[in-house]
């Protein structure tokens, strides 16, 4: 008897403070596993330096953002460091019912929107080794005045508070290990007996 893979895709949420690492090893962990896409999310930011328009993010102005919320064309969204960002439902959604594994790489208010609508996702929390690691990843970017290097290393330890919420806990010392840890992560999660109910019903005949 041959079983059945029936399992539809696995929402997995990353959040973490910036300087962190999300981005570094989100893109790593796609590069290394192709089944999963990263969710390109809109913003009302400013483009950085070399970052491209339907890659990084979708840039939009405050009013046409504010449009997609009242179109309900998010699947969360939140204020962050004075800027609106938010996750395309229906990219999201076609994907996972296509069976791809979807990645939000989303700040916490986000994230806690999300589990509400999908409680079934998996949350993991991206540290920094240090905290004096953090800080010189953030100032190392050099890509944020004073001001907003200050800020975001304060709501950091802020943030921090909220890793009791989450599934999961990786500590971003090298990336190599770090993107091993996520690897682990989605196969066991993948393996859990309430992620396989229909395997189970046709094992037991009832399918
Ligand atoms: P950055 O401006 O450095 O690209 O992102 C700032 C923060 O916004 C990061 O914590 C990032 O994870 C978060 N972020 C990016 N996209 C989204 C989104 O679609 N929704 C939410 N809630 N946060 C997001």
């Amino acid at each position: 008897m041959k079983f059945t893979m029936f399992n539809k895709g696995l929402l997995i949420v990353v959040s973490g403070p910036s300087g962190a690492g999300k981005g570094t090893i989100c893109s790593a962990y796609i590069e290394r596993n192709p089944h999963a896409i990263l969710s390109v999310s809109v913003t009302t930011r400013k483009p950085r330096v070399g970052e491209k328009e339907g890659v990084n993010y979708f840039f939009r102005d405050r009013e046409t953002f504010l449009r997609m919320v009242e179109n309900g064309e998010f699947l969360e969204y939140a204020e962050v460091y004075g800027n609106y960002y938010g996750t395309p439902k229906k990219f999201v959604e076609e994907k996972l019912a296509a069976g791809r594994d979807v990645i939000l790489e989303i700040d916490i208010q986000g994230a806690l929107q999300v589990k509400e609508r999908f409680p079934e996702a998996v949350f993991v929390f991206i540290i920094p080794p240090s905290m004096e690691e953090l800080k010189r990843r953030i100032v190392k970017r050099g890509t944020e005045d004073a001001e907003t290097i200050y800020r975001r290393f304060r709501s950091a330890y802020e943030e921090l508070n909220y890793i009791s919420r989450y599934n999961y806990v990786i500590i971003n010392d090298t990336v190599e290990s770090a993107v091993a840890k996520l690897e682990a992560i989605v196969l066991a999660e993948k393996c859990r007996v309430d992620r396989n109910k229909e395997l189970y019903l046709e094992l037991t005949g009832r399918g």
